[in-house]
């Protein structure tokens, strides 16, 4: 079977790609671990312009490679753009602090000298998602290449030429060949690849479905991972907050990338004294956005990824609705062709529908209502998953509470969660494990090898 692009906004093909044999993959196997050796010997001054050369070229073809991220998976291309650019700094990020990232550590032992030695572990199979097709290949690529570790990257299917075109400018950087290799394949032949003792490790950022057999086939194997999945973040408003900043952030934090991110705040608790006005303007905020063609400069929401993400969040709302929950606005698939929805808020949901405790990978927030700090902290925490969390309050007492008890990798406080590549970025519970970003991103395909000299 073919790997298909698909266009979103219009349902057409726009590429197939026939996937690569396994006798192809293995020798791109070998290369990369062939790449390894020679990367590990390189110094980090000459890893560092090679990746200085990758994020000039992201900054440079950032509109042309942003068409292509629209047209594959339907963001808007001011957001595509924005994508790329960030990719840039994650990239120039590493090129800069790798080295002191990997630095030895002294220890004083009764040794003539101990130390943590950071070392490379060799090729590294990345199982990513499409939902932001270049950052999040960046973001892993660009410290464990600095780190002197070889990148094999199997990409989401509907994103296939831009998974080509991060491979080519890997190479136009002047990275040499084999460090950063695309595998065409479809996710049933993931598994032969984790197999194969040329790969020493592995990361995924997607479902957890897809979490688990990877991390499984990797448990068989000794091999680790780090895993990035889903999320139901809790963005909690408290009496004290700025109403409208909050409802102007939260808009964003749920609609962004077409409501399609994994930091997306999906569950919006509200304290009872405000949570009327708090509804009012989040309603009013989404009734405003302008949904359409994700080329246009003033579209705040593109398509849906494709018809299967349409239908699972019509049947969400549909669930939720049924349990006795009603919607305030929007909520629905627009009629004709591509797969766009109406960004939608849901109120009165109970624990029984399945929005309470699944994640809704399409713009619809859900809005809880609650009496006190300790109700919202116990409601975010019954969730299964625990990837960020934000909260609005002026008050540092409150801002404490959510900071110690919060169960999520992240709490940002008045502000929404976003990753940052100075910051570590994962989640706990379900969310996954690991992390990526800062010193912790790098370390995390590391051998961290103890050294200890005596006479
Ligand atoms: P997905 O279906 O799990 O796909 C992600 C990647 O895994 C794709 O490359 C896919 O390949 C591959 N894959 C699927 N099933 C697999 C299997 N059984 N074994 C090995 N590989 C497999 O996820 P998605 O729908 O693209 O992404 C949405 C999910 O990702 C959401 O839950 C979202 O929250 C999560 N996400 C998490 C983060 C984070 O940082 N925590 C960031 C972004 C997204 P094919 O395309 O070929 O099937």
């Amino acid at each position: 079977m073919p790997i298909v692009s698909r266009n979103p906004s219009t349902g057409e093909i726009i590429k197939q790609f026939e996937s690569y044999s396994d006798e192809c993959v293995d020798k791109l196997l070998l290369k990369s671990y062939s790449a390894h050796k020679k990367l590990k010997k390189i110094s980090f001054n000459k890893r560092a312009v090679c990746m200085m050369a990758v994020a000039r070229i992201l900054n440079t073809e950032s509109e042309k490679l942003g068409k292509i991220l629209t047209q594959e998976m339907g963001k808007t291309h001011t957001s595509a753009i924005a994508e790329i650019k960030k990719s840039a700094l994650g990239a120039e990020h590493y090129a800069i602090t790798a080295e002191d990232y990997m630095a030895d550590d002294i220890i004083k032992t009764n040794a003539l000298k101990s130390y943590r030695s950071y070392q490379p572990i060799g090729p590294i199979l990345a199982v990513m998602p499409w939902n932001y097709p270049v950052w999040q290949v960046i973001r892993f690529a660009a410290p464990a290449i600095m780190a002197g570790n070889t990148v094999l990257l199997k990409h989401a299917s509907n994103v296939t030429q831009c998974a080509l075109y991060l491979e080519d400018i890997f190479k136009r950087a002047g990275f040499h060949d084999g460090v950063f290799q695309t595998l065409i394949i479809p996710s049933s032949k993931v598994e032969r690849v984790l197999r194969n003792e040329n790969v020493r490790a592995a990361t995924l950022t997607g479902s957890e479905i897809a979490g688990s057999s990877v991390a499984a086939i990797c448990g068989q194997e000794i091999k680790p991972t780090v895993l990035e999945l889903g999320g139901s973040d809790a963005f909690i408003v408290m009496p004290s907050a700025d109403l409208e900043k909050a409802a102007a952030v939260g808009t964003t934090a749920r609609t962004q990338n077409n409501g399609q991110s994994c930091i997306a705040a999906k569950r919006f608790i509200v304290h009872a004294e405000v949570y009327e006005v708090f509804k009012e303007k989040l309603v009013r905020n989404f009734a405003a956005l302008k949904i359409g063609d994700p080329m246009k400069p003033e579209t705040d929401i593109g398509p849906l990824v494709n018809q299967s993400s349409l239908n699972e969040v019509e049947d969400q709302v549909k669930n939720a609705l049924d349990c006795g929950a009603e919607l305030l606005c929007g909520g629905k698939a627009i009629k004709g062709q591509g797969y766009f929805f109406q960004p939608g808020i849901i109120e009165k949901i109970p624990k029984s529908a399945r929005i309470y405790s699944e994640e809704i990978f399409a713009p619809v927030a859900g809005l809880y209502e609650v009496n006190s700090i300790e109700e919202a902290i116990e409601l975010a925490n019954d969730s299964p998953f625990g990837l960020g969390s934000s909260i609005w309050t002026s008050e540092l007492g409150e801002q404490k509470q959510a900071i110690d008890d919060i169960e999520a990798g992240a709490t940002f406080v008045n502000a929404m969660t976003s990753s940052d590549p100075r910051l570590p970025f994962g989640g706990i519970k379900r969310s996954g494990y690991g992390r990526e970003l800062a010193a912790e991103g790098l370390r995390a395909f590391c051998n961290v090898k103890t050294v200890s000299i005596h006479e």
